[in-house]
């Protein structure tokens, strides 16, 4: 029996408003204390010590990621990941639990720090989900492993936690499932079969000439010029090597050379990211980067320059039968006219690879936090990584946890 104070989740599931207001304070601490990509100690200390205070085994992995496990007989395994990290950005919401924190880049900077993508969100629903299933066991049998990691937004985490031997430490689930809140309405989801996020690959290129006094360019190697052209170039793998149809991205996001006007530079340095829909286009698009730079720096007389991965993001992928098994879910649970549609985003995920390490299906989908009228007149609010990005903090944690229910039920649910 549910009262007119209780608040519903799913279409089958209500909770009592106080649990609702519980994860409220949750989710406003978690946002109040944010910490940067592969730092997020305190983060981690939290959510042990939530889990410890639920009954929940968990364990520490990728050294600031925590594995939770809750067991309820026999049935599937599946995995739910939630990511904890926080972005270098000065907060300005003006909420009443914005951030004030910083924390220190690896290059020692200090920066301010914020929940500008919403993993407070993810970490908040997590929780209450594990709160609710350990309650309710009624309504599922099996085991739930419940993932947060760090590290998301460097493509750190999800790598570090399968390196540190989370599938040999965790039980192997059938299916790893993932949420991110996104700038939609409360009550909206999204989610298809398919790519639900872009690879991305970071590179640092270095190009090298010969320095030489600014007014004797005949004794250079011009690395300025080389890379100029190498930057001009780059811009037309897309127009002019990818299908228009095709969706991808080359973008060089710095360029630094020389320390005076009248000196040609030794060197020049540019880093460059890359957004694919597919490995295919990845591959491609990549090659078309080496066979540039590699052929501008010939042109130029320059030695070939030195080109070193940054990060890269691997694909997203929503295996479609396991996608409309969710989706399905989904739409009893919260009715048709929940589910949104759009087209493939350039963000991208790391999530991924904790399916595809174990080669066993991933699912990922979108979840909305905000109020139906910020939408009106083709208008949105900030999104993710804006330092203006503010979902509602009820509608996270209904709508967060509501959406995760939903998913995992799909698998262990009882009916
Ligand atoms: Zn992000
Ligand atoms: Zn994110």
């Amino acid at each position: 029996m549910t009262t007119t104070t209780d608040s519903r989740l799913t279409a089958g599931v209500a909770v009592p408003e106080s649990f609702v207001e519980r994860y409220v304070e949750v989710y406003k601490h978690l946002h109040a204390n944010p910490e940067l990509s592969a730092q997020e100690f305190q983060t981690a200390e939290y959510i042990e010590a939530h889990l410890a205070g639920l009954g929940i085994d968990s364990f520490r992995c990728g050294r600031t990621g925590v594995v939770g496990i809750l067991r309820n007989g026999e049935g599937p395994v599946i995995g739910f990941r939630a990511d904890t990290d926080g972005l270098p950005i000065a907060e300005q919401t003006g909420l009443d639990y914005a951030s004030a924190a910083t924390g220190a880049l690896p290059d020692g900077a200090t920066v301010p720090v914020m929940h500008g993508c919403g993993h407070d969100t993810h970490i908040a629903a997590a929780l209450a989900l594990a709160a609710l299933l350990s309650e309710r066991v009624e309504l599922w049998a099996g085991t739930l492993v419940i993932i947060f990691q760090p590290g998301e937004e460097t493509a750190y985490g999800a790598r570090a936690m399968i390196d540190d031997g989370l599938w040999d430490r965790a039980p192997k689930p059938e299916v790893v499932l993932a949420q991110h809140v996104m700038p939609l309405s409360e009550g909206k989801l999204l989610i298809r079969g398919g790519h639900m996020a872009s690879l991305a690959d970071s590179w640092k290129v270095t190009v090298h000439g010969r320095q030489a006094h600014g007014s004797q360019p005949e004794k250079s190697i011009d690395p300025i010029v080389a890379a100029a052209a190498m930057v001009m170039r780059l811009q037309t793998i897309v127009s002019r090597e990818l299908p228009p149809t095709t969706p991808a991205v080359v973008t060089v996001g710095t360029f630094h050379a020389g320390l005076k006007e009248n000196i040609i530079p030794e060197s020049a340095e540019f880093s460059l990211n890359v957004r694919t829909p597919d490995e295919e286009t990845r591959a491609a698009v990549l090659e078309a980067i080496r066979r540039i730079i590699s052929a501008e720096a010939a042109a130029s007389r320059a030695p070939e320059p030195v080109i070193e991965e940054l990060n890269n993001f691997p694909r997203c992928f929503n295996d479609p039968a396991s996608a409309a098994r969710v989706a399905q879910a989904f739409r009893a649970d919260f009715g048709a006219e929940a589910l949104v549609e759009a087209p493939l985003g350039m963000g991208s995920e790391d999530a991924g690879w904790l399916s595809d390490a174990i080669g066993v299906p991933g699912v990922f989908w979108a979840f909305g936090a905000f109020e139906p009228g910020l939408f009106e007149d083709g208008a949105s609010p900030a999104g993710n990584h804006s330092p203006f990005f503010a979902p509602d903090a009820r509608a996270a944690v209904v709508g967060g946890t509501g959406a995760a229910l939903s998913g995992v039920l799909a698998y262990l649910g009882r009916n």
